[in-house]
């Protein structure tokens, strides 16, 4: 697809007149008029303009949050679940449109992005019938007397960070329950991918939000926005998605006002394949795991830690399947590999490669920046990576797998444990008994067994250590926009 073509569709995806902020119901200009650029990764030309929120802009997002807090909070909860349900179905009904604009601006191919589009709105589906669930306990003091009842309340005007990764799931993610729980919002998608979340604020007023509730405020001025709103003592909540950096960052900020805080950040997941695994199966999780997104997910597989029996056969398998995918522009048929999001991302992702072959590992397949525009980098095995090699501390955030060895069950725990990281984690194996101990004994938030694909809007999503806390998705989700307020009632 050429330039001018892309930005035909683009008008029609995504009018200029949505590429502005949406506040108190509202799309507005920035202050002073300021726009950013939003690049296409496919060959690093201008995509669009988007305006590029001050901090000023920012605090009036969240005056429309608080202004509509209260209404919200008192409309009833079949309401709220009824408009995030009609939401479901008009993104149902545009989950074409909706993947081509995704894929337009984060790369990612479109049926890849269709199938974010109906996992991201599941959570819309999820948390509709959520919200009519809302509901406290009563009970007699164990002394008898008096009673005790608690009820819960929305916690109040909140904060959403998200990254570029998944542009819409990780705004879902937050929204549906925030929506669900009676919380107004202001959203501040990744300067890099704006375009679907300005998208999804179109939706979610068109099946009824209302105005105010939801605040879309795109930026390139993360820093001096989260410090504003942070220092704002009618800010209640913030949930981040991204980098274990920026998620110090904020959990910081939020000492002084002590907001709540949900925070989904870096992972280095493990993908364990024991010696008794199906390795047929083992290389199709695998996939998955590593080639969802191109790689550049907090849950991808990172290291692959393979018994040294089955290392070849698993290692080959792979390098095959993965050398076979087509890379190329998202929007193209018969692509599975998109681009990078950036030029940094590939210089990343190829130096942890050239150091990992430097130390020593086995180059299958893959392995080399191609010629030409955008920011691509193909599917790469890389066998014999020695435990302490880079590539196995660092989140590639690429289609790379590296493959180290192990002998022992007890060495495959500590190797996979071995990080400061706590998200995602995958085991292969068909011994029951070793099933339990590698998911009581691994220090993940997350384990699949025999399976390359754990997310679910029904499972509570998150991580330990480095990799944050607090849950999205599940019973668990709605949790985290919810306060407890205790009545004592002496009868
Ligand atoms: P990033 O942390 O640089 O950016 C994420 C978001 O934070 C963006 O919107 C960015 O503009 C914003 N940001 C940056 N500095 C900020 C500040 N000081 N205050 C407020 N906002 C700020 O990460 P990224 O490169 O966009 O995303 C990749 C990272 O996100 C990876 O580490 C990945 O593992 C992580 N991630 C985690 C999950 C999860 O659910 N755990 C999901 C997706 C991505």
């Amino acid at each position: 697809m050429t330039g001018p073509d892309v930005h035909a569709l683009l008008d029609r995806l995504l009018p200029a007149e949505q590429r502005r902020l949406w506040v108190a119901g509202e799309w507005r200009d920035a202050e002073g008029g300021d726009t950013f650029e939003v690049v296409d990764p496919a060959d690093g030309q201008l995509l669009a303009r988007v305006a590029d929120g001050s901090v000023t802009d920012a605090v009036e997002a969240l005056d429309a949050a608080v202004a509509a807090q209260a209404g919200w909070a008192a409309t009833p909860p079949r309401e709220r679940g009824e408009i995030l349900r009609s939401a479901f179905e008009l993104i149902g009904a545009r989950a074409d449109d909706l993947a081509l604009l995704m894929s337009l601006e984060m790369g990612k191919a479109v049926a890849e992005a269709k199938g974010e589009v109906s996992y991201g709105n599941e959570f819309f589906r999820w948390f509709s019938e959520e919200a009519v669930r809302i509901h406290g306990r009563w009970m007699q003091a164990p002394a008898g007397g008096s009673r005790l009842l608690t009820i819960k309340k929305p916690v109040g005007p909140c904060f959403f960070v998200t990254p570029w990764n998944f542009p819409l799931a990780m705004g879902t993610r937050k929204i549906g329950p925030a929506i669900a729980a009676g919380c107004t919002m202001v959203v501040k998608p990744a300067h890099q991918t704006p375009l679907t979340m300005l998208a999804l604020a179109g939706l979610l007023t068109e099946a009824g939000l209302p105005d105010g509730v939801l605040n879309v405020v795109p930026t390139t001025r993360a820093k001096e926005m989260s410090e504003a709103l942070q220092g704002d003592d009618r800010l209640r909540k913030v949930s981040f998605t991204g980098s274990t950096g920026v998620g110090r960052t904020l959990v910081r900020q939020s000492a002084d006002q002590l907001q709540r805080v949900s925070m989904e950040l870096g992972g280095n997941a493990p993908f364990v394949v024991f010696e008794d695994a199906d390795v047929d199966a083992a290389v199709d999780g695998a996939m998955v795991a590593k080639m969802r997104n191109m790689g550049e997910a907090c849950t991808a597989a990172n290291r692959f830690l393979v018994h040294s029996s089955v290392a070849e056969e698993f290692a080959e398998k792979l390098a095959a399947r993965m050398g076979a995918l087509t890379v190329g522009r998202g929007q193209d048929d018969g692509v599975d590999v998109g681009p990078l999001i950036e030029e940094k991302a590939v210089e990343t992702v190829s130096q942890l490669v050239t150091d990992a072959v430097h130390d020593g590992a086995r180059l299958l397949t893959g392995g080399s920046v191609p010629d030409g525009p955008g920011f691509f980098y193909p599917p790469t095995v890389l066998l014999g990576v020695p435990a302490d090699s880079a590539i196995n501390a660092e989140e590639i955030f690429g289609p790379v797998a590296p493959i180290t060895t192990f002998e022992t069950e007890d060495e495959a725990v500590a190797r996979a444990n071995d990080t400061e990281y706590g998200l995602a984690s995958y085991v292969y194996t068909r011994d029951l008994s070793r099933t339990i101990r590698m998911a009581e004994r691994l220090e993940y938030g997350m384990v699949g067994i025999n399976t390359g694909l754990i997310s679910n809007p029904a499972a509570p999503f998150g991580g330990v250590k480095a990799s944050g806390f607090g849950r999205e998705g599940g019973f668990e989700g709605i949790e985290e926009y919810l306060e407890t307020t205790y009545v004592a009632l002496p009868v």
